[in-house]
């Protein structure tokens, strides 16, 4: 079962506050159409009863994928409550196998489900990541979009100048980098739990 919240909001546009019902769990085993609306975006929007602008819903969530064993946790960031999750991660009968994941953004975990959707895996997404920013000599914040055609071809973008640069990756680049952590029980170990896989989690291994 998916669940709801009930929650205050004040619109970014005309500052008038409304309630809206956003979810906090979103179980995509019992409610499928769920995924779509997490992966293009809408299930965190709620429209302004007052002047209609659309406004990002900042409400911490767990997205449960029961077939995929996929928990994702939108955390509200405070430490307490992410070791409090950490726990029962480890110590629910039933998760050893889940790969469970944390983000901090609706924009990360938008992410995550794209990654897991297309079939890859996350951690050899972000070496992917960090060997394309080395390509392109700059530390942007690159985002998985999803895979084309026979090759599978990778589409990432990043912000640039107010604009969102787009750019293509050969698969076989994803391949080299999942062989790369294929070879690394070290990096493997640090995938298991309720873990964060970004930037941060490539840097101790390769900054
Ligand atoms: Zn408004």
């Amino acid at each position: 079962m998916s669940r709801f919240d009930v929650l205050s909001m004040r619109c970014s546009a005309c500052s008038s506050d409304f309630e809206a019902e956003v979810y906090s769990l979103v179980n995509v085993g019992d409610d499928p159409d769920l995924k779509a609306s997490v992966m293009d975006g809408t299930l965190f929007v709620r429209r302004c009863p007052h002047c209609g602008a659309a406004n990002l819903v900042r409400h911490p969530v767990l997205y449960h994928d029961p077939s995929e064993l996929l928990m994702i946790w939108l955390t509200d960031g405070a430490p307490a409550s992410e070791r409090t999750a950490r726990e029962i991660f480890i110590s629910t009968p039933g998760l050893e196998q889940y790969t469970g994941r944390l983000v901090d953004s609706v924009g990360d975990l938008v992410e995550k489900v794209k990654i897991f959707d297309a079939g890859l895996d996350d951690a050899a997404m972000e070496i992917c990541k960090y060997v394309t920013k080395q390509e392109l000599g700059r530390d942007v914040p690159l985002k998985f979009v999803r895979t084309d055609g026979a090759d599978n071809e990778i589409t990432m973008t990043y912000p640039e100048g107010g604009q969102m640069q787009i750019i293509a990756v050969g698969f076989n680049v994803y391949e080299d980098c999942r062989a790369i952590l294929g070879r690394n029980p070290a990096m493997q170990e640090r995938t298991r739990g309720l873990v964060r896989i970004d930037p941060a989690w490539v840097a101790q291994f390769f900054g």
